[in-house]
């Protein structure tokens, strides 16, 4: 969806927002049974936007009741897959219908720009529902090869009650990334939204609602990590949850699971992603292009942002230049405002603590020559896009998570050391490879390891492609493709004698 340039547009819808407050829980709205409530911020002005539910494991309790009655009723989970996939094509195009209006409420209670939240509103979420939708009355299960007197069927089930527990980066993108696939296996849900960006949740559980999701099949239980997400984690009555958030928080759910009920917990982490600039790229504007919105897109916080540029030596001088030259052109400010390239980041800790990496990478005596601070003259949470030159492979800043604006370049010389770099990293979620060598390509791809390789371009695929981690990165889950219906769905085996007689 491409935003409008009128000035004040998404003020305008801003002004009149109705912003959802409580919990949903069993198909209505719900006030935490504590009475407990939080606030959510807009970290571009420091206002506060609304007080939300703060549900605890008491209400946690109550969404997954609600989900099991809907999962054992049968409403959704046993349902026709005709109807499952004209509900879910309602949703879409309910979010469809409502993208300037969710895409301006994910915009306040994140600080991301216009322009990204109406294309992962308007165009991305919209697309996982359909696509998902579309599957559910395409996918047959299998007969085994067996003796003429038997029969042995295959069959896919709902898992049955899930737990999807969402980072605060993508909030509404990453719902729809678990809540289309999760739905569609005929799963129900208890939602957590991340505790910074819990609006945009909430009011996507009521549009489904109105397009004819049978009440307690999605649950939204806003609140913060330790109580709600532990809640859920160490609940007995979830069957699988399905998390996407920092790694030393992964590794927690799978502590909470094996202390509960051994659910399976898919886990999307961390990363710390290599962008490789073979001595033969050409450095054009495509290359230059992809390279810093492999680092800036979304401020840096992404999951899988390429902060490492891996450049060769022979390059480097002329990438350099251009990366700076594009850096120098980007827009920080108001994130309502369309032109805007960057907006803010998260909250004021995270900024904080971006700015504790910048730092640190100075002291490791990185050469700083972009960015380096806060932005001056804006009051938010705002931080200047940043590019290093000389950052080493042993550097704090090129081995933990930065996630903001930070573009790091590690010179090399030659394709060897280049992968070696790459290689040398307790993450691997992504990576992108830029040479015209087309065998070169293929070969480095098959040696990173990482859960996506993009080459000659900085992509993360799409509705139709696997994403997920190796290493410290994440589980062998998959969000995405035909692979994330493996998370939602159990494998039965049915197996009959037909010699009754
Ligand atoms: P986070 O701090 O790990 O939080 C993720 C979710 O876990 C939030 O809902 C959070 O709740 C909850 N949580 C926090 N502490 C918890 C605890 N002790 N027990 C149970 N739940 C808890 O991550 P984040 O800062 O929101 O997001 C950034 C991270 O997500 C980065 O590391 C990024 O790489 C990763 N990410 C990965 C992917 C991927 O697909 N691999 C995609 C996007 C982001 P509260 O917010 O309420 O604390
Ligand atoms: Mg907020």
């Amino acid at each position: 969806m491409t935003p409008l340039t009128q000035p004040g547009h998404y003020h305008d819808i801003a002004r009149d927002l109705r912003l959802p407050t409580q919990a949903f829980i069993g198909g209505k709205a719900w006030s935490a049974v504590s009475g407990r409530a939080f606030e959510t911020v807009n970290p571009a002005t420091g206002a506060v936007l609304a007080v939300v539910a703060e549900c605890d494991g008491q209400d946690v309790d109550m969404a997954v009741a609600a989900a099991r009655r809907a999962f054992n009723g049968g409403a959704w989970s046993r349902t026709a897959p005709e109807a499952r996939k004209a509900v879910l094509l309602r949703l879409a195009q309910s979010v469809r219908d409502h993208a300037e209006e969710l895409a301006v409420m994910e915009s306040l209670d994140s600080g991301k720009t216009i322009k990204d939240c109406l294309h992962e509103i308007g165009t991305e979420v919209p697309t996982f529902f359909q696509w998902y939708a579309e599957l559910i009355d395409k996918t047959f299960g299998k007969i085994a090869p067996t003796a003429p007197d038997t029969l042995a069927m295959v069959v896919k089930e709902p898992v049955g009650v899930v737990g999807l527990v969402l980072p605060w980066n993508f909030p509404l993108l990453m719902a729809a990334w678990k809540l289309a696939p999760a739905l569609a296996a005929g799963c129900s849900c208890v939602l957590k939204p991340a505790e910074q960006t819990p609006l945009t949740a909430l009011r996507l559980a009521e549009l489904a609602s109105e397009v004819g999701l049978p009440d307690g099949v999605l649950n939204v239980v806003p609140g913060d990590g330790e109580t709600t997400g532990q809640a859920i984690g160490r609940h007995r009555d979830i069957d699988v949850v399905s998390f996407t958030g920092s790694t030393e928080v992964g590794a927690l759910f799978l502590r909470y699971a094996s202390e509960s009920n051994l659910k399976p917990v898919g886990l999307e982490m961390g990363g710390k992603s290599p962008l490789l600039v073979l001595e033969d790229a050409a450095i054009s504007d495509d290359l230059v292009g992809n390279a810093v919105n492999a680092a800036f897109w979304n401020g840096g916080q992404n999951c899988s942002a390429n902060m490492r540029q891996i450049v060769d030596v022979r390059v480097k001088d002329t990438f350099l230049e251009r990366v700076l030259a594009k850096t120098r052109s980007l827009r920080l400010g108001d994130p309502l405002d369309p032109e805007t390239d960057i907006g803010s980041m998260v909250t004021r800790e995270h900024r904080t603590r971006v700015l504790g990496y910048i730092d640190q990478g100075r002291r490791e005596g990185a050469r700083v020559l972009a960015g380096g601070g806060p932005t001056a003259g804006l009051a938010g949470c705002f931080i200047d896009p940043t590019v290093f030159d000389g950052v080493t492979p042993d550097m704090i800043i090129a081995r933990e998570e930065i996630f903001g604006p930070v573009l790091g370049v590690i010179p090399v010389d030659g394709v060897e050391q280049a992968v070696a770099v790459a290689r040398d990293t307790d993450y691997g979620l992504h990576a992108t490879v830029f040479t015209k060598d087309i065998d070169r390509a293929f070969d480095v791809a098959h040696r990173l390891p990482s859960g996506t390789v993009s080459v000659n371009v900085f992509s993360e695929g799409d509705v139709k492609t696997p994403f997920g981690g190796y290493k410290r990165s994440g589980s062998l889950a998959r969000d995405n493709g035909t692979e994330a219906m493996e998370q939602y769905t159990q494998t039965k085996t049915i197996w009959v004698n037909l010699k009754t007689g």
